[in-house]
């Protein structure tokens, strides 16, 4: 049986990708050779980097003077990267979680990071607002989708200094203004492609304004120049990324996708809201993320966590166990997550209630 896939990444993928990847396995683009084999320089993976790229532009929006780059390491790479190619000595972090606390962390091996705002103090269950970036700062950087936590930040952020995010894990799942943004980066493998590519989206006139010396490799420039093919790139992660954008193009794109996301999410957090053996950790609405959906069980029925997390594993749902720091509950329900396995969860949790 299929089972329904909340896991919060590596997650989910369209069933689109992982049979068009099969097939690219066995043969990449009538090559007679398996995309695991073939030469990154071919004319068959060099036209593939090209049409994904496109994709990306195409899906996204992305006005001129950006170009796309795929690298490994991960987003945390990004975290360093960063900084040494867009900080000279002052940067601004807004600190919602983990992932922006470690991206915070490695800004301040190069300069003054300054932590404008922080929900640290209530487990990051909330956005802070109303915080003030510092004029000079070289560049202001947000987590748009808090992983591990469940918060999300939906709207674009108007700042006066270059902004930059990292969406590893809400890329794709709405539309986004990307002329906001001087750099937006994301690992693949929440809402993309297997682990093992970054994408990472630049607004070419932001750089080169940093005076410290950069290893060639760490230096987007050489990615740019050389169209992700600097050194050899994630081949595999890169033509399933490819087949996931395709999914999404056919489907209607980003506006499409983010419909069906409010959906889902609205069905779960609902039940989460109604049902009394759970709470959401995430009290105002306009902070859910509509990707990691986090609960936990109401005081009076802790007992009863065990027992419903062997339930739902018994109606086949995998994945929901919250992130070990934080513990309860996270369903995460990205681009590639059916409805129908949002429903089966919201059925585990009715008829567990029921039986409670
Ligand atoms: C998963 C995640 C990361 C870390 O990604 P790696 O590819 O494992 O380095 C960073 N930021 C966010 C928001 C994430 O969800």
């Amino acid at each position: 049986m299929k089972k329904h896939n909340f896991y919060a990444g590596p997650s989910i993928l369209p069933q689109y990708t992982l049979d068009k990847t099969v097939e690219g396995i066995r043969d990449f683009a009538g090559s007679g050779l398996s995309v695991l084999e073939i030469s990154h320089r071919s004319k068959e993976f060099v036209a593939c980097m090209n049409d994904t790229m496109a994709l990306v532009k195409e899906l996204l929006d992305v006005p001129e003077g950006y170009k796309i780059i795929f690298l490994g390491g991960g987003a945390s790479l990004q975290f360093t990267m960063l900084p040494m190619n867009m900080m000279n000595s002052k940067s601004a972090y807004l600190n919602t979680g983990e992932w922006a606390g470690k991206a915070l962390k490695e800004a301040r091996f190069y300069g003054e990071a300054v932590e404008v705002a922080s929900s640290k103090d209530k487990l990051f269950n909330y956005i802070p607002k109303n915080y003030v970036v510092p004029a000079d700062a070289d560049y202001f950087h947000v987590t748009t989708n808090n992983t591990i936590y469940g918060t999300e930040l939906r709207k674009d952020p108007d700042v006066s200094v270059p902004l930059v995010a990292d969406m590893s894990s809400d890329i794709f799942s709405r539309p986004v203004d990307v002329s906001k943004y001087s750099i937006i980066y994301a690992g693949a493998q929440k809402n993309l492609a297997p682990a093992g590519v970054t994408l990472i989206i630049i607004k070419e006139d932001a750089l080169g304004k940093v005076s410290r010396p950069i290893p060639t490799i760490l230096d987007y420039r050489t990615h740019i120049k050389a169209e992700s093919m600097f050194n050899t790139p994630p081949v595999f992660a890169v033509f399933a990324a490819q087949q996931t954008l395709r999914w999404l193009k056919e489907l209607g794109g980003v506006r499409a996708i983010q419909k069906i996301n409010i959906e889902k999410a609205a069905l779960l957090y609902d039940e989460i809201d109604r049902n009394k053996l759970f709470v959401p950790t995430i009290k105002d609405p306009e902070d859910r993320s509509l990707m990691n959906i986090c609960f936990i069980m109401a005081d009076e029925y802790k007992e009863l966590e065990q027992g419903f997390s062997d339930f739902a594993k018994s109606k086949g749902i995998v994945g929901i166990a919250g992130h070990r720091s934080v513990g309860g509950f996270r369903a995460s329900t990205y681009n590639a997550l059916p409805i129908e396995s949002v429903k089966a969860l919201v059925d585990a949790m009715k008829e567990f209630e029921a039986r409670s």
